[in-house]
């Protein structure tokens, strides 16, 4: 008999949810099958559903219906005839970024940069992401999930399900800082580091030891919450006030300037704050875009090489990085004891969708547990 699960599935764009009950996956050769345990939902994914169609018909979503859901994370309940690293029983986090393996880029290990590049459970970004979806046609948003051996990071003891269905955005933060050569000694602005991105930005430049960590934001509360994780290291700046971010910036750092900015500013920010921070970048210091300005920036090319700046922009992480910040967690050396959770039901995935308006910032934790 054929055992069946329940799933959320979006059958038109902007329409709700509906639960359906499918059929169990049958597991690969080189895939694992996951009983999901949590799923993140991250403040974008509203806007996936309801406007990605619109706003970058560039960036496909999978064929509907579809099963959505980026940050799964889980215990692996079996394993294909090909996996010999991963058991039944393991703690998983699945990291939702597919590639094809069989391209030069995959084969150099960059695979990131494979053409098929695709999240599983979100949208593609280019007409081959169809390919990604059909091989992997779920995402977190139901019971059981196939995912390939290749995407999963190990969970330790210590390390909540709730926890690491962040992953996602916490390794986008990870990958720009690695990037940016963030560590000890260094001193890094994290422009709008009070949101969902900033604040696991902030959180991973503290385990990597950065000396100095400058923040900005709009809101004085939950800035004065990012500066209570380590007073002594963080510091943070209203956007919008008197003085500019870069004056600030340099106002802290000896007049030289930070030695490296993540840009992490959320969707509607203006050009001007993206382009103060780089301003507060020291003579060969490095600016990460990993946030939503978006757009035509006008940026002075002749300042860039005279100060010998680089200016790049980075997508997600791979699950060697997500390993490193499962280990870090387990070291101790990074805290995310400072997530709240929302925990909801699958059934009220709606609702979720709904809710996660009134968040407080990046400390809100919005989690479906099927
Ligand atoms: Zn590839």
């Amino acid at each position: 008999m054929t055992r069946l699960m329940r799933a959320a599935r979006m059958h038109d764009v902007g329409q709700p949810m509906v639960i359906e009950e499918l059929p169990v996956p049958e597991v690969r050769p080189t895939d694992v099958l996951v009983k999901v345990a949590a799923c993140g939902i991250v403040p974008n994914l509203g806007n996936v559903l309801a406007n990605w169609t619109k706003w970058f018909p560039n960036l496909p979503l999978p064929k509907l219906p579809a099963i959505f859901g980026l940050d799964a994370t889980g215990v692996i309940e079996a394993v294909g005839s090909q996996v010999h690293a991963w058991n039944p029983g393991d703690r998983v986090y699945v990291n939702p970024a597919r590639y094809c393996g069989g391209c030069r880029a995959c084969r150099s290990g960059n695979t990131t940069s494979c053409p098929y590049f695709t999240f599983n459970g979100y949208f593609g970004f280019s007409e081959r992401s169809q390919k990604m979806f059909d091989d992997y046609p779920y995402g977190g948003l139901c019971e059981y999930m196939t995912a390939p051996q290749y995407s999963l990071v190990k969970l330790p003891s210590n390390l909540s399900f709730e926890s690491a269905a962040r992953f996602g955005y916490l390794g986008t933060g990870y990958r720009a800082l690695r990037r940016a050569g963030v560590g000890p000694g260094s001193t890094v602005l994290i422009n709008g580091i009070s949101g969902t991105l900033g604040l696991g930005t902030a959180l991973y430049a503290l385990g990597l030891g950065a000396r100095k960590i400058l923040g900005t934001g709009r809101n004085l509360d939950l800035l004065q919450r990012v500066k209570n994780l380590a007073p002594d290291r963080i510091e943070v700046h209203q956007l919008g006030s008197d003085m500019t971010a870069d004056v600030w910036a340099k106002g802290l750092t000896d007049g030289l300037g930070v030695d490296a900015v993540i840009d992490a500013l959320g969707p509607g920010a203006p050009q001007s704050s993206m382009l103060e921070a780089l301003a507060g970048l020291r003579r060969g210091g490095q600016q990460v875009n990993i946030g939503a300005v978006a757009g035509d920036v006008p940026i002075d090319l002749h300042y860039l090489m005279d100060n010998d700046i680089q200016l790049t922009g980075s997508v997600w992480f791979t699950a060697g990085q997500g390993q490193e910040m499962a280990d870090m967690v387990e070291a101790g050396v990074v805290d995310l004891s400072v997530f709240e959770h929302h925990r909801y039901r699958l059934a009220d995935i709606n609702v979720a969708l709904a809710g996660i308006e009134n968040r407080d910032g990046g400390f809100s934790n919005f989690v479906i547990c099927p």
